[in-house]
């Protein structure tokens, strides 16, 4: 029988639902790229990090992930040939790996310059606990509140397009900012992530559930495929990463890379993904799984599942 009191509800909600990952990051950037090239007529939303009649007659420029953020890039206006080419080609694009989310096209390297593009601003959206972007509609209530009221989310950030559809952004932190933060090297579903980058951090003396939760070095990765590429490597969410050998660490990250590129093909087909440890009560040997609240001393500590027989723990062997 599971038994969640105890737990505090915040952890509750967590076993539910997690922060979006890559994966979903990814796939709400393929929602926004077809607005890329028109023109916001219409804005509305709670949000009171930006103020909302600055991106009135904004035309949208560019649409970017990197990560876990989403950035879109507004503007006076825009080049209506190069954009129209451009939006195709990144609905046609979708599938993984896909450059043209993650590395700007050529022909749109000159409007990235300020000085022949004085009035581009990139709007950087990270998402947090049921984060989420609708487009043409609006997210209902999927349950009750603890009085049973059934209350629809409520919209961050509404815009409309002069072509008549309209994005609708949950749950997310907005800022502006100069331009995307881009480090195409450590985002895991960049073409251009670097194992031996990744390798490095790895070998740290910290406990590898902790290193792969680092967006600095694994940008992208979530408590999800955190506990599903630790699995699938047979390694234990407290195990020293400079203890690992380092074929482990490399199964590690081709895990990571092969998880990843999976859950959002997934995503893509609009099909579940299919999780071997996380919320499991046993794992596929029928060993039972130990659920545990992992994070860095003064960070945030997220569930962790593991197998205690399947994933065992490397410790430091007693000196002589
Ligand atoms: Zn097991």
């Amino acid at each position: 029988m599971r038994c969640n009191r105890g737990v505090p509800f915040f952890w509750r909600l967590a076993q539910v639902s997690e922060m979006p990952e890559g994966p979903t990051v990814r796939r709400f950037c393929s929602l926004v790229s077809p607005f890329v090239g028109q023109q916001v007529v219409k804005v509305g939303g709670s949000t009171k990090q930006i103020a909302l009649q600055d991106l009135m007659g904004q035309w949208i420029q560019d649409c970017q992930v990197h990560g876990k953020n989403i950035y879109v890039a507004f503007g006076g206006s825009v080049t209506p040939e190069a954009t129209a080419e451009k939006s195709e080609e990144k609905i046609l694009n979708d599938d993984p790996p896909s450059e043209a989310t993650t590395t700007p096209p050529p022909d749109l390297s000159s409007l990235q310059n300020e000085e022949e593009n004085p009035r581009r601003k990139w709007l950087r959206f990270h998402f947090g606990l049921y984060g989420s972007i609708r487009v043409n509609e609006f997210a209902r209530a999927k349950q009750g509140n603890k009085r049973g009221d059934w209350k629809d989310p409520t919209p961050r950030l509404i815009l409309h397009f002069s072509a008549g559809g309209f994005v609708v952004f949950y749950n997310c932190r907005i800022l502006w900012c100069s331009s995307p933060d881009v480090e195409p090297t450590c985002d895991i579903l960049s073409p251009e992530f670097d194992k031996e980058k990744a390798l490095r951090a790895l070998s740290a003396p910290r406990p590898v559930c902790i290193i792969l939760m680092d967006q600095r070095h694994f940008s992208g990765v979530g408590n999800i495929i955190k506990n599903e590429i630790l699995f699938l490597a047979g390694v234990h969410p407290l195990s020293l990463g400079s203890l690992l050998p380092v074929e482990t660490l490399r199964a590690l990250i081709d895990h990571a890379v092969s998880f990843t590129g999976e859950w959002l093909q997934s995503k893509t087909r609009g099909k579940p993904q299919h999780y071997h440890i996380y919320m499991k009560e046993y794992c596929h040997m029928g060993h039972e799984v130990v659920k545990e609240s992992i994070g860095p001393p003064l960070g945030l500590k997220r569930l962790t599942w593991y197998c205690p027989t399947c994933q065992e723990l490397v410790q430091r062997k007693e000196q002589e």
